[in-house]
């Protein structure tokens, strides 16, 4: 197959501060390949955790070293260009960009979307939570009102593990839970508490009816939550500590769930995988998304039916996402009937 890698730059309509600082705006990486007269599409979009950091320029030198290489394969070799990428050590956020072209050729070949392909259920997609970011009280308030404006939401995340202290995230999350009504809430506090701080918050959200909290601790901290695990009445979900099906088994006594990111998985493959290993953890299963676009969140949304939480917002906060695909119907992100991932480029937005 032939690869070919272009950048693209989006914005956001509301720059996203979390517990490790404020993004306004990335450069992600649109991956085509082309074999045998169809074209398949994924995305790579840069992200960072602790002291890993996967760069947009890290991601398109490495694929564009891979070109010669994937040359001699076919989009329908999946496991042998997986099992030489995993050779080759590349970034997971490469692998996550060719695996989803590769299926996206897939299903274009078969002339089914990815969903139908698996054999999926749509009408069991649960909606998409989108989110709010460490603010001001008032600020928070004022996103809470936009997002309601601009789609339907039934599910909001709040970031917490403010830099200022638990006294500021306990302000903005009263402030988010009464401008949000009667909408479910559940709290990423993305490593941004001690110990100490996460077991009066799990307490005290639990109090205030929140859903669960994701990532209550920093990524490195994993022996931390079996302390954290048996004081909290809420359910721990995992996302910075879990990468692949790999460190499940390492977590399952400790939390309840875990967040599955395309670009930390390295695409639908190991995604899949890491569902299948969570359920028979018996732990919970939610879907989450980096900088991604409408290209790498539809790719998600054709597997979301096997996801308990979806988190699938990105694309909802840019003003220029060049990509459509799946549409919120219901506030769910539901992918549509076109082959593969169902994706179209709109170069007006571009
Ligand atoms: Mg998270």
């Amino acid at each position: 197959m032939q690869v070919e890698v272009n950048l693209f730059t989006v914005n956001k309509r509301f720059p996203l501060t979390i517990s490790r600082g404020t993004t306004a705006q990335t450069t992600n990486v649109w991956v085509r390949i082309l074999h045998d007269g169809l074209e398949g599409w994924g995305e790579a979009s840069p992200f960072g955790v602790g002291n890993h950091s996967q760069s947009t320029d890290k991601i398109k030198n490495c694929l564009q070293q891979l070109v010669p290489v994937l040359k001699t394969f076919s989009p329908l070799q999946r496991q042998q260009v997986e099992q030489v990428l995993i050779k080759q050590q590349v970034p997971s956020g490469v692998r996550a960009a060719l695996d989803i072209a590769m299926h996206d050729w897939l299903g274009k070949r078969v002339g089914l979307p990815l969903w139908q392909v698996w054999g999926l259920d749509r009408n069991v997609i649960v909606p998409t939570s989108v989110t709010i970011g460490i603010n001001s009280p008032e600020v928070a308030r004022a996103r809470v009102r936009d997002w309601l404006q601009h789609i339907d939401v039934r599910l909001f995340k709040v970031k917490l593990g403010n830099p200022d202290g638990i006294e500021a995230d306990r302000k903005m999350l009263l402030a988010v839970q009464e401008e949000a009504q009667n909408r479910e809430l559940f709290v990423d506090a993305n490593g941004g508490w001690s110990l100490g701080d996460a077991i009066e918050m799990c307490s005290w959200l639990a109090d205030l009816g929140i859903k669960y909290v994701e990532q209550p601790l920093l990524r490195g901290e994993e022996k931390s939550l079996a302390k954290l695990k048996e004081r909290s009445p809420l359910p721990i979900f995992v996302d910075e500590s879990c990468f692949t099906s790999c460190d499940i088994p390492h977590l399952a006594n400790y939390v309840d769930g875990i967040n599955i990111k395309l670009m930390k998985s390295g695409g639908l493959t190991e995604a899949m995988r890491m569902v299948h290993t969570a359920r028979a953890y018996g732990l919970q299963v939610m879907f989450g998304c980096y900088s991604d676009s409408s290209l790498s969140n539809t790719a998600a949304a054709h597997l979301s039916p096997l996801a308990d939480y979806l988190d699938l917002d990105s694309h909802l906060n840019l003003t220029d996402d060049p990509f459509t695909g799946a549409l919120v119907q219901e506030g769910r992100v539901l992918p549509n009937d076109l082959p593969g991932l169902g994706v179209q480029y709109s170069a007006s937005a571009a």
